[in-house]
């Protein structure tokens, strides 16, 4: 017999394309993606009191005679229906039915089945429309425990229900893909078997996140999510690559030329990234480490080695402003020997960019520095042999995947990070890549006191900004993020800064996104050297922007950013060991949760506490950073409760990594996984 779950849901009974556009509109397609719509509730009929024992507030079935019919006159009133069992008396009571349609199912004296919430009225028990009305005599086919799904709107639970039954042969045909005495082990049913189970709960807990059934589902959907990667990871593992030669006279030359010296961390993540790039395999790394951990120098040394065995190095940013200030570090570094540098982003002139193409084809750059702008097609290399992506977070999964094409087998890859991801999330989002993780910093922060202030204390911070002023700081004054437009964001900067240059005796900067890039630019370099003491920003300055000498930030309307944003804005200051101060600012429309998030804040200042906390309190893919071009990566599993299916599936890929991948072909297909396979099949 064909299997027919993968089946269009306009062939399933009931739907027609009414519905069928309902359900599309959820994403749900096919008749596995229908089956895939877990309940997210039940309800219990379990309590069959006599009427005696009836409790207000509580769904109940009960066994009742109906004795007369109450069908007023007047417009509006319900029909009532008076019922009895052997011990008490209870009324029916309908809204907007038919007279026809009530004496047809409540037949005078005699005995029906009727379930539903229990209330008490005018000193009478009663039942207001209720779910379920049967003959005693035809037989119930009561289900106890009912499984309720998140509406969809045309979509009842009855008929969902109907439609799962049907369907249940379908599912009767599915081969089990995993070791036979690993399902016996985890006391799991099969795939078929639990996902009917889920539809078909036998008790309220059969449903939960952590019964056997849910954890079988939400492990199958993991087990796709990794193999998959795993696939990918296998793959580029067989790509054969030239390997650079690292001499010990080029690292010590880079090194003597660096103002610092690296930490024990730094050298780790170092000497991982040196041992890739000089083997035969292509490297696919991320380097990961919180704000200020000192990444960019960690990725200058490689490109300095890559760039010494003759080969081109692409370095991209994602802000205008971040790749300049990379352009500028590179640059000044490397100074002492004679690479041809150049910078290309959105904003270089068009016969500029030109040239710059002609260059990089023929080889005569060695080194560019960039924007996504680097992502375009008409870019090719020579010879390219490292792209480097800072704070890969803010690409989207196709991006890094066009970028990867980019290079050829000798391209090296290095994604920097400094949103701290637990570890759940690193398997999901870097499963195909190795990891390195600085995990110490150049300088301790613990020089960063974070402060909580409502914005009607608008005064108090600003005596606070001038006190500071006054010693010689420099600051930042980030403006209250707004959804809508860059054109609002900048009004909403603009007055903050007319407001502040009224209040402050000190040279005062603007930047915001609507700005010409020579005016931030200029404004930006006013403030790193100093002559300009404070800077109103929207969040351009977000992501790496480096003044050592700016040790104070205040946020305005922090509440509405993101933990991690935030951890990246404070990660501006203090950055030289001098005493720094954060002042997240709030409205007073902020609600319990957001507290609770900048308490968070104030309490910690390590990257990863602060991202699993704000995982637990705001739950998965709500992160600003983690969410990748709008796609829900999981649909059953909860990366943050399933975290141990996560560990188990990974560990049992790689213990049986010889596994044959056709025999999950049905598995793949049905989280949708196949596809990702033929893309990298045809590359
Ligand atoms: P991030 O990891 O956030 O990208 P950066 O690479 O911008 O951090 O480094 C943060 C600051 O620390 C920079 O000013 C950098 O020059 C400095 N830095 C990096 N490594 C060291 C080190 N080993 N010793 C002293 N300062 C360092
Ligand atoms: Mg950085």
């Amino acid at each position: 017999m064909k299997n027919t779950l993968f089946d269009s849901i306009i062939n399933v009974k009931g739907i027609g394309p009414k519905i069928k556009k309902h359900l599309e509109e959820k994403n749900i397609f096919n008749k596995i993606d229908l089956l895939l719509n877990l309940p997210t509730g039940s309800i219990d009929r379990r309590f069959c009191p006599k009427l005696d024992q009836l409790e207000v507030g509580k769904i109940s079935t009960v066994f009742i005679t109906p004795i007369k019919y109450n069908f007023p006159r007047i417009k509006n009133l319900p029909n009532r229906i008076n019922c009895i069992d052997e011990f008490g008396k209870i009324d029916l009571v309908f809204f907007n039915s038919r007279e026809n349609y009530v004496k047809q199912m409540l037949p005078l004296n005699e005995e029906v089945v009727v379930s539903g919430k229990v209330t008490f009225y005018k000193n009478k028990f009663q039942i207001t429309n209720p779910d379920y009305i049967r003959s005693t005599d035809k037989g119930s086919d009561l289900k106890k425990i009912m499984a309720r799904y998140t509406s969809i709107s045309g979509v009842s639970d009855k008929t969902l229900q109907k439609i799962y039954s049907e369907e249940s042969k379908s599912i009767d045909q599915i081969k089990e893909w995993h070791d036979n005495n690993f399902i016996k082990k985890m006391s799991w049913l099969s795939w078929g078997e639990s996902l009917k189970r889920l539809h078909n709960p036998q008790t309220t807990e059969d449903i939960n996140k952590n019964s056997i059934y849910f954890e079988r589902l939400a492990y199958d959907e993991v087990f796709s999510n990794l193999l998959i990667f795993n696939e990918i990871k296998k793959r580029i593992q067989k790509i054969k690559k030239e390997p650079k030669v690292i001499t010990d006279d080029n690292l010590k030359k880079i090194k003597s030329n660096l103002p610092f010296k690296l930490t024990v961390s730094q050298e780790k993540s170092l000497s991982d990234i040196l041992k890739d790039i000089s083997s035969t395999k292509k490297m696919m790394r991320v380097l990961q480490g919180d704000v200020g951990s000192g990444k960019t120098i960690v990725s200058l040394i490689a490109s300095y080695l890559c760039l010494k065995n003759n080969y081109q190095v692409a370095i991209m940013a994602p802000t205008e402003i971040l790749a300049e200030q990379h352009y500028k570090f590179f640059s000044k570094i490397l100074s002492f020997e004679d690479f041809n540098i150049k910078i290309l982003t959105g904003k270089t002139k068009i016969s500029e960019q030109k040239i710059i193409r002609e260059n990089l084809k023929s080889g005569k750059i060695n080194l560019i520095l960039g924007t996504h702008s680097l992502f375009q097609e008409k870019i090719n290399f020579q010879k390219l042999g490292l792209i480097i992506i800072d704070e890969q977070h803010k690409f989207g999964v196709r991006q890094r995947i066009n970028l990867s094409q980019k290079g050829t087998a000798n391209t090296d890859v290095i994604l920097m990070t400094a949103t701290p991801i637990p570890r759940t999330l690193i398997l999901t989002n870097y499963g195909d890549m190795d990891i390195s993780t600085i995990d110490e910093k150049p300088f301790s922060n613990n020089n960063i006191t974070t402060l909580i202030k409502p914005a009607n204390k608008i005064d108090e911070i600003v005596k606070f900004v001038k006190s500071r002023l006054d010693i010689d700081d420099q600051i930042y004054w980030v403006c209250p993020i707004i959804e809508e437009s860059e054109k609002i964001k900048a009004t909403a900067a603009v007055k903050r800064f007319e407001y502040l240059k009224s209040k402050l005796n000190y040279p005062i900067g603007l930047v915001h996104g609507s700005l010409k890039k020579e005016e931030k630019e200029k404004t930006m370099n006013d403030f790193i050297n100093g002559k300009l003491k404070m800077i109103i920003a929207t969040t351009v300055i977000e992501v790496g922007i480096d003044n050592p000498n700016a040790n104070t930030i205040i946020i305005e309307n922090s509440e509405r950013f993101g933990l991690a944003q935030l951890h990246q804005l404070r990660g501006r200051i203090g950055r030289s060991g001098k005493d720094a101060f954060c002042l997240l600012v709030y409205s007073s429309s902020v609600s319990e949760t957001g507290k609770r998030r900048l308490k968070i804040m104030k309490e910690s200042n390590d990257g990863f506490y602060i991202s699993e906390e704000d995982l637990k309190l705001r739950g998965f893919g709500d992160i600003i950073g983690y969410k990748q071009s709008g796609e829900k990566d999981f649909l059953i599993a909860d990366p943050l409760y399933h975290s141990h299916l996560f560990e188990l599936a990974k560990n049992n890929i790689e213990r049986n990594n010889k596994y044959n991948i056709k025999d999950y072909e049905i598995l793949l297909k049905i989280f949708k996984k196949d596809k990702v396979l033929n893309i990298i099949d045809t590359g």
